[in-house]
């Protein structure tokens, strides 16, 4: 189950130029800043907002996680 988690992918917004790069989980728990590869400029991911997008990650991750239950009960 960790490693969906690790691989489940959330847009990051450029504060700068509004880019929308996608990271998965595991790249975001593994680094504090990233660079927008569209305008260079650099954030750091703890910023209130940012924690904003990621909790939306977990709309995602619950439906994933209902997929493979009702994935489970097919089967
Ligand atoms: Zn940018």
């Amino acid at each position: 189950m960790k490693g969906i988690l690790d691989a489940a992918t959330v847009a990051i917004s450029c504060p700068g130029c509004r880019h929308k790069t996608e990271k998965t989980l595991g790249w975001l728990q593994a680094n504090n800043e990233m660079t927008c590869p569209r305008c260079d400029f650099v954030f750091g991911l703890a910023d209130d907002e940012l924690q904003t997008r990621i909790a939306g990650a977990d709309k995602i991750l619950g439906s994933l996680h209902r997929k493979i239950r009702s994935f489970g009960k097919k089967r």
